[in-house]
């Protein structure tokens, strides 16, 4: 569905159809395996031809590299390339988290020196932020840049689930600079190129067969003055940023994940399941889901074209979202029978990808405590962290045991 197009953005969807009709047969295949250099490098390629056309880095200022257009202008991007069947970008988490991060916290030198080449995929980047002991509670991380005295960080530590770590060029990195103030105040965000002697990136294989995303090491890393990005001491307002961007990237992407018209293609193409009177309940009762994600999601988009940011009751967007995609999935594959489970299906990589996503960018658990506190004004949860510095937070923990 389209959305409700002024003039000019029915003219910048008509520019953006046209594109893609004259070039989509140059594209790669929509799928194909992160661990295959041939086919990253294709996609590489790909998104440089997208972002010469002025379809990827849309809402990325004309200054650096981007198009200048609003959020809507985004969607109607995404649909389009949706429609065409053709591939998006290859670094949604570098143009759609890290890249507006840098824009808004990096000096002018980190600027011109990364913006260019990450719209355009010639170096990719990945998020170094969840460990094995800090993903929900982000602000417990226990990675450990240590100043040196000629102004340069030695870096050591660990990350896990870092998506697209095995092929990035660079990872924007939270680390603990000072572990003798509150949790939240010792962080310093920091560029980690991933080739510098002393980073050791082993990949974690998952249920879809494919490993997306590794573990990072890092040994006695060193890290130039320049790497600090936001100033030190400013990482978790840095990073609040970025998880800003998370949430509008998996929001934006998400229509996809559960798309009513594929289901319904599904159900139309199976005589039985079509008069299936169980079938035609599941189907009425996603497809009203999906659809009310996704005008729930014009209502987020609505207001960021009117320059407001959308508050914390955005994150049951996410909750429903991943909900009624899996509820969708697990009926398609009903119908479809074992066949989806042939590994070349869609539904078979659909099933054993969406549990993921409840985890990926905020766990539900996490969005609803989030909803519940700040939205329906419940109590919060109990916190012994606050104004504790973080070198002590152990010892606390387990007083608070005895
Ligand atoms: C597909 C995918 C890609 C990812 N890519 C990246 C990436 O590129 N970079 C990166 O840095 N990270 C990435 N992550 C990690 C992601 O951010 C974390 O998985 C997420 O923050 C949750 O952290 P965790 O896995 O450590 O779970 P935990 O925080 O250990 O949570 C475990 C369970 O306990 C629940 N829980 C925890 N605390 C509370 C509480 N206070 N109240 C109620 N319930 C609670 C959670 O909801 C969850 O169900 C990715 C994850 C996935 C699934």
């Amino acid at each position: 569905m389209d959305l409700n197009d002024t003039p000019e953005q029915a003219a910048y969807r008509q520019e953006a159809r046209a594109w893609l009709e004259e070039h989509k047969a140059q594209a790669p295949p929509r799928s194909g395996s992160y661990e295959d250099p041939s086919y990253i490098d294709a996609r590489r390629a790909w998104q440089g031809r997208l972002a010469e056309a002025g379809l990827a880095g849309v809402t990325w200022p004309r200054e650096v590299g981007g198009r200048g257009l609003g959020p809507i202008e985004q969607v109607t991007v995404n649909q389009e390339i949706s429609r065409a069947e053709v591939p998006g970008i290859l670094d949604v988490i570098g143009i759609g988290m890290l890249g507006p991060c840098l824009i808004a916290h990096g000096s002018e030198e980190h600027k011109s020196r990364y913006l260019g080449p990450m719209l355009h995929g010639d170096e990719v980047w990945c998020q170094l932020f969840s460990e094995p002991a800090a993903g929900s509670d982000l602000a417990a991380i226990q990675t450990r840049a240590g100043p040196n005295e000629d102004g340069s960080w030695t870096l050591n530590g660990q990350k896990v689930w870092t998506t697209n770590a095995h092929f990035a060029s660079f990872g924007l990195l939270l680390a603990r600079s000072d572990p003798d103030v509150p949790k939240h105040k010792g962080l310093t965000m920091f560029i980690v190129p991933m080739d510098a002697p002393g980073v050791t990136v082993r990949g974690l294989r998952q249920i879809s067969g494919e490993a997306e995303f590794n573990e990072v090491f890092f040994d006695d890393v060193r890290l130039e003055p320049d790497a600090v990005v936001g100033g030190v001491g400013n990482g978790w307002g840095t990073a609040l940023t970025v998880l800003m961007f998370e949430r509008l990237t998996i929001g934006f992407g998400s229509e996809n994940f559960g798309s009513p018209a594929r289901l319904a293609q599904t159900v139309a193409a199976d005589a039985t399941a079509r008069v299936d009177s169980e079938v035609r309940r599941r189907l009425g009762h996603v497809i009203t889901e999906l659809l009310a994600v996704r005008f729930n999601g014009y209502r987020a988009l609505t207001a960021l074209a009117r320059g407001q940011i959308p508050g914390p009751e955005a994150g049951l967007a996410k909750v429903t979202m991943v909900n009624a995609a899996i509820t969708a999935t697990d009926l398609g594959a009903d119908i479809v029978g074992p066949d989806a489970l042939e590994p070349s299906s869609e539904w078979s990589y659909l099933i054993s990808f969406l549990p993921g996503l409840k985890s990926a960018g905020g766990t539900e658990q996490i969005l609803r405590n989030t909803i519940g506190e700040r939205v329906l004004g419940l109590p919060s949860e109990p916190r012994m962290d606050k104004g504790v510095p973080f070198s002590e937070l152990r010892a606390k923990e387990k007083e608070a045991l005895v």
